[in-house]
């Protein structure tokens, strides 16, 4: 981390576009995940960085510490895993939540009331549940639109417009958006751009070398990456850091000492696996693409995507979701998501482990009945990294 205080729009602008980020540890991602905030321990030399079970800190002297009070402020797990995060997506820090939608609470608390926000109209059901539901009624109003129609997007602009907010790839629809053109949009009118990052990683894309301002991650998913952690993190500039962990310290969401431990472990492996579950994805689109039972496949990296261009230039490999629909309506998809062994029945995504689940009953119930639509007979994948050629002939049999 830097610590400069003085971060403007512009030069956050300036960021380098190389798919490894800034080199600005000397060393290339998959080394960074691996070594960054992650020394050797001093006092025994552990290659591990230790999971610093305790509430608080012994202090030498009266209003004097060693770096660490109270543990709700800082824990040492944590501040390794906001280094590691900070780095892996160019920025100059990270601030670590309890769950995703922790971090963006404390996005939205960055607002006051009056203030308006510009949303994709396809968002995670749950960050449309908290602005619609929560912070609305304090005051923030929020319109959404589809954030590929960069005119509707400027349409969408008031006066009060302080926050844009993307998703790309969208969930559940795979959307792709233009984040420098959003950017563009946003600067120009005086507002900010936050980007939930969770489909993509910094592994394959990283918000910020694009003009975003904020980024957003469910780190349960492919940053945990084995679905045995619930978390979150918000990258973005020193000072905007400052407010957030202000924030967070004031409000309370903090991740424990264990999750911040089982998310750093994750992380020194998500390359590897971002390679592997972009792989297997993109075998798996192109064994269905052809299938009788299945209509309006979705994966960014099929030539027909409308997105496909946009996703290559902007990302490094096309991710391990894959969105589709069964031919025969909600019952028969339904009884596919059912009927496969290998993917499992369950919401949430990211893991190792390959899962299946039905966005308009599942995921995005909260949804229903809102401008947030997803078809009723459209079936999500994460796809894992198991053996391809055994997750095509489970989803296969599956569909027969
Ligand atoms: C899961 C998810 C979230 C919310 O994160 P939690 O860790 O479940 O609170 C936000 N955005 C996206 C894209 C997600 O998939």
């Amino acid at each position: 981390m830097t610590g400069e205080n003085d971060e403007t729009p512009d030069r956050r602008g300036d960021r380098p576009r190389s798919p490894d980020g800034p080199p600005r540890e000397g060393h290339r991602f998959d080394t960074r995940a691996i070594h960054v905030g992650q020394d050797p321990e001093p006092a025994t030399g552990a290659v591990v960085v230790p999971i610093y079970q305790t509430s608080t800190f012994a202090q030498p002297h009266v209003g004097e510490h060693l770096g660490y009070e109270y543990a709700r402020t800082g824990n040492p797990t944590r501040t390794a895993l906001q280094e590691c995060l900070a780095s892996l997506e160019g920025t100059d820090a990270a601030v670590c939540f309890a769950s995703g939608l922790a971090g963006e609470d404390a996005i939205f608390r960055l607002l006051s009331p009056g203030d308006h926000v510009v949303m994709a109209n396809d968002v995670y059901g749950g960050t449309w549940r908290q602005i619609a539901q929560v912070h609305a009624r304090w005051g923030i109003e929020v319109t959404a639109v589809d954030l590929a129609d960069l005119d509707a997007v400027a349409a969408a602009f008031r006066d009060t417009t302080r926050l844009l907010w993307a998703e790309t790839p969208s969930n559940p629809l795979l959307k792709i958006l233009d984040l420098a053109a959003l950017a563009e949009i946003a600067h120009d009118r005086g507002a900010r751009l936050a980007a939930d990052n969770t489909f993509a990683t910094p592994y394959l894309q990283q918000p910020t070398s694009l003009g975003a301002d904020l980024v957003v991650h469910s780190t349960t998913k492919y940053i945990g990456g084995h679905s045995d952690v619930v978390g979150g993190a918000v990258c973005t500039d020193a000072a905007t850091a400052e407010e957030l962990a202000f924030l967070q310290n004031a409000v309370g969401a903090v991740p424990g000492p264990f999750d911040a431990w089982l998310t750093l472990r994750g992380v020194k492996t998500l390359g590897v696996r971002m390679e592997r579950h972009s792989a297997n994805a993109a075998r798996i689109a192109e064994a269905l693409v052809e299938h009788p039972k299945v209509t309006g496949l979705r994966y960014p990296g099929l030539a027909d995507h409308p997105a496909h261009r946009l996703a290559a230039r902007q990302m490094r490999a096309f991710g391990g979701m894959v969105s589709f629909q069964v031919a025969g309506g909600i019952e028969a998809a339904k009884a596919v998501a059912e009927r496969t062994e290998l993917f499992f029945l369950a919401e949430s995504l990211g893991g190792v482990e390959s899962l299946i689940e039905h966005p308009g009953l599942m995921t995005h119930a909260s949804v229903a009945g809102t401008e947030l639509q997803v078809p009723d007979d459209l079936l999500r994948l994460s796809v894992g990294i198991e053996d391809v050629n055994d997750l095509i002939a489970d989803l296969e049999s599956a569909l027969a």
